[in-house]
């Protein structure tokens, strides 16, 4: 190793990496968290698009495929988070946070261990022999690995017990049966051969990150203005991605997770000397004054970040609202037209109607109807109290009947009123009714 050269300031630096901070520690720290947060969200219905009831759970929320605004809202939402999060804080999320990282990681660290294991306790085999045994073994334990993998990624389209059943009656006959089994080999693929070349060659979202960076997106620079590297090639070597990061910053393949910041650390730091490997906000001069704000040093750093953080509040704020304003039990009532009104044997009037009630609750509702603003008026063909179970919708005709004596000619106004029990929420929808305008009509007539 030659001698280092002195240590000089470089005046534009741009470097925001914590001192003595070793990111692989923090890291997998963060990736620990995440990976809870990755099981828990479909198994607490935190989070799951759940196909085959069509419903959307989210955070509490029962959404019914129906509720397009709250959906669309929430698409949006998260859309504009993982753009934000992109043009911030660049891969960020693929060093950190993204499950097949987690998981091509892990898939790697216990490789090399069952590797190491087998060389030292069979070192008496020969070498060929040694490495197919390790990797045989390295297979059959990702082999449930895949299985618990493929679980809880499913596990967000299908609810957890449905799958569970399948899973132990070792369902691969039914269209959910193949699709898991599908997604268990491609998973055990996966994680037993692709890993991080996922991220280069499949990933869209990859491809999408590196296209909202721009000059001030935070990157892992390799910064040497006084030629201090020793050339050691300890941040090549480290590197999972496989890439040599003194080559430049905007490589595709980099996904910022600060592997080679720690390595350089490490051995430039024996030499007294910082990493030339930092993490830093695009190319610009870190150390002029502007650049100390505080808004600045946690990314905001021109208009079009606060411009998408702006759009992110507001689209946040009217999820909430939308949410907030959500009608647990959705009722419409619609006029049947096919006739204006009927004329019924006993010479009553009769109006048709449809009611369609869906309980989006998760509890027991009961729904009764009442009619106003038609004295001798009434409601037959539905029972007046009706029970919903959660999820149950109903949808059931009736109708609104008046003998004709001291009924209106023509139009009247009526109310149709629906109350909701526990919720005790009162919902009053204006209806017209409809009698003949001549006195008289015959029985039976249709009109
Ligand atoms: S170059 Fe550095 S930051 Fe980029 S992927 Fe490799 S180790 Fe991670
Ligand atoms: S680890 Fe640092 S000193 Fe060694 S080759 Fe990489 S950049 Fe140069």
């Amino acid at each position: 190793m030659e001698t280092a050269p002195p240590v000089t300031e470089t005046p534009r630096a741009p470097r925001v990496t914590l001192p003595g901070t070793r990111y692989h520690s923090v890291r997998k720290t963060v990736q620990s968290i995440c990976f809870v947060i990755f099981v828990l969200l479909p198994m607490t219905d935190a989070m799951r698009f759940d196909i085959p009831r069509q419903r959307f759970y989210f955070f509490g929320a029962e959404l019914w495929i129906s509720e397009f605004s709250i959906l669309f809202l929430t698409m949006m939402f998260l859309w504009i988070l993982v753009a934000a999060m992109a043009m911030i804080y660049g891969r960020f999320y693929c060093g950190y946070l993204c499950p097949q990282m987690i998981f091509s990681e892990s898939a790697t660290w216990i490789e090399r261990r069952i590797a190491r294991a087998v060389n030292r306790k069979l070192s008496k085999w020969n070498g060929l022999t040694r490495k197919w045994t390790a990797r045989a073994a390295f297979y059959v334990m990702l082999l449930p690995g895949s299985v618990f993998v493929t679980f809880v990624f499913v596990s967000f389209f299908v609810p957890p017990a449905d799958l569970f059943q399948r899973l132990l009656s070792f369902d691969i006959r039914t269209a959910g049966g193949i699709v898991g089994a599908s997604v268990t080999l491609l998973t055990f693929l996966d994680f037993a051969f692709l890993r991080q070349r996922f991220c280069t060659v499949i990933c869209p979202y990859g491809y999408l990150q590196n296209m909202l960076a721009d000059r001030h997106t935070l990157l892992v620079h390799f910064h040497d203005p006084n030629r201090q590297c020793i050339n050691c090639a300890k941040c090549v070597r480290a590197c999972p991605m496989g890439i040599d990061i003194r080559r430049g910053s905007h490589q595709l393949e980099c996904t910022h997770c600060a592997e080679c910041v720690d390595e350089c650390s490490a051995i430039l730091g024996k030499l007294g000397r910082p990493s030339l490997v930092q993490y830093g906000w695009g190319e610009l001069d870190e150390n002029s004054a502007a650049n100390r704000k505080w808004y600045r040093r946690i990314g905001l750093r021109d208009g079009k970040r606060f411009a998408i953080l702006i759009l992110l509040v507001i689209y946040a704020t009217g999820l909430s609202i939308a949410i907030g304003m959500r009608q647990p039990v959705l009722v419409r009532i619609m006029p049947n037209r096919i006739t204006l009104y009927d004329v019924a044997p006993d010479g009553t009037i009769h109006n048709h109607f449809r009611i369609l009630a869906s309980n989006r609750s998760g509890t027991k509702t009961e729904l009764s109807l009442s009619l106003a603003g038609l004295a001798s008026g009434s409601i037959t063909g539905i029972d007046r109290s009706v029970t919903l179970a959660p999820g149950e919708t109903l949808q059931r005709e009736f109708d609104i009947v008046s003998p004709q004596a001291g009924l209106a000619a023509g139009l009247s106004r009526v109310q149709i009123v629906v109350n909701l029990t526990p919720k005790q929420t009162t919902a009053t929808f204006e209806e017209t009714f409809f009698a003949p305008i001549e006195a008289g009509s015959r029985p039976g007539a249709r009109h």
